[in-house]
């Protein structure tokens, strides 16, 4: 077994400005990361502004990051950077902009800015200082070295082959004060697909799968509120945020399954919402697996039978369509990568994988 989480790890309440000195502590110049509005509309990029101006710390905002961020903006913010002078970066936000800051911080470290590295995995892997702040509770990258991009020349999404984790995560379950309940449900879901794919990894084991169990335990105490039954108190955010962080430490040791494989084609064909994506393709895959693994999982998110399950993400996803020739373009994608088809525990041969893409 194999345990490897290089990210120092804060989860407190105001824990921006309790690890002002530190977050500062990282260079000259940083570059502040973010997505178009969410990072001023949840306050964290005020918190960070901050902690920097109080300790003396320069810095520079890239504030273009798209949903599912391609190379071309990962690029771009990297050509802005270099002219700022900037020597570390801080990525402020959900998945997009966390994924970005590590290609932009990889592509700093090259002497020429250049899109070609970014996919060539003999490249050297290392990149300025990442800090990772999480204003979403769904891709737990502010703990994984992964950085998954929209590669328009291929039509799909991909992770770059560098394994870049942050040095530290700072985390805050209120900065899901102002996330509207479809992002809240979005983001969920991805970490719920996180868990369930990471425990159904031929590389899970006892370490990836205490952090499965624990942050199941957590996500099933705060899923009432995705589907609307009551509001959520502080306690749930800072719940679903630590979920989505143990989350993503399991997928940081195993890597995700299917789910995750099949959703790329829709999130890019239909420009749906990774969580909802992923989640479209969830119980089908439960389904499949071996049936201790699945009573197992059920019961830690709370639910007695995969009808229930079921039930839960109709309730929480209504009315989703995906058309046929979209997840027959998934699957024949899908079906080509033996080795995520391998990775998988109950390895799903091209029936399985057909019932799970659901055709
Ligand atoms: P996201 O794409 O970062 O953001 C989704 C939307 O939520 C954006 O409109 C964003 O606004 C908004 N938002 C973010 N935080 C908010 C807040 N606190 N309040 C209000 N609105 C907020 O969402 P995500 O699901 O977290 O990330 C998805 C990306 O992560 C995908 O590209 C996926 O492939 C990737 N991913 C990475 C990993 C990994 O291990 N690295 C794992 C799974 C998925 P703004 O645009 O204004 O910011
Ligand atoms: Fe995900």
């Amino acid at each position: 077994m194999q345990f490897y989480m290089p990210v120092r790890v804060f989860d407190e309440a105001d824990c921006v400005a309790k690890h002002a000195v530190y977050l500062a502590s990282f260079g000259k110049k940083a570059l502040i990361v973010t997505g178009k509005t969410s990072a001023v509309k949840c306050g964290a990029l005020h918190d960070v502004e901050d902690a920097l101006k109080e300790n003396g710390t320069d810095w520079c905002v890239f504030s273009d990051v798209e949903e599912n961020p391609s190379v071309e903006t990962v690029v771009r913010a990297a050509h802005f950077a270099r002219e700022e002078g900037a020597d570390y970066v801080i990525g402020i936000g959900g998945g997009s902009p966390l994924d970005a800051a590590k290609a932009i911080a990889f592509l700093l470290k090259r002497e020429i800015i250049s899109a070609s590295d970014l996919y060539n995995a003999s490249a050297d892997p290392c990149a300025l200082d990442v800090i990772a702040i999480p204003t979403t509770c769904g891709t737990g990258s502010e703990v994984t070295g992964v950085s998954v991009l929209t590669v328009h020349e291929k039509k799909t999404k991909s992770s770059i082959p560098h394994k870049i984790f942050p040095k530290a995560a700072l985390i805050d379950g209120k900065y899901l004060h102002s996330a509207p309940v479809s992002m809240m449900i979005n983001t969920a879901v991805d970490a719920l697909a996180h868990m369930i794919e990471s425990y159904e990894s031929v590389k899970a084991d006892d370490y990836s799968r205490a952090a499965v169990r624990q942050g199941m335990r957590l996500w099933a105490q705060s899923a009432d509120i995705l589907r609307g039954k009551r509001k959520a108190s502080d306690e749930d955010y800072a719940r679903m945020m630590r979920a989505s962080t143990f989350a993503g430490i399991a997928i940081a040791q195993t890597g995700t399954s299917i789910p995750h494989a099949l959703s790329y084609i829709l999130t890019y064909d239909l420009k749906m919402p990774h969580g909802m994506a992923c989640g479209y393709f969830l119980a089908r895959f439960l389904k499949e697996a071996d049936d201790e693994d699945r009573k197992e999982l059920l019961s830690l998110a709370g639910f007695e039978s995969l009808e229930q399950f079921e039930a839960y993400m109709q309730e929480v996803f209504p009315d989703v369509t995906v058309p046929a020739e979209t997840l027959q373009r998934a699957y024949d994608v899908v079906v080509k990568n033996t080795a995520r088809l391998k990775g998988c525990r109950f390895a799903p041969d091209a029936e399985c994988l057909k019932r799970i893409a659901g055709l």
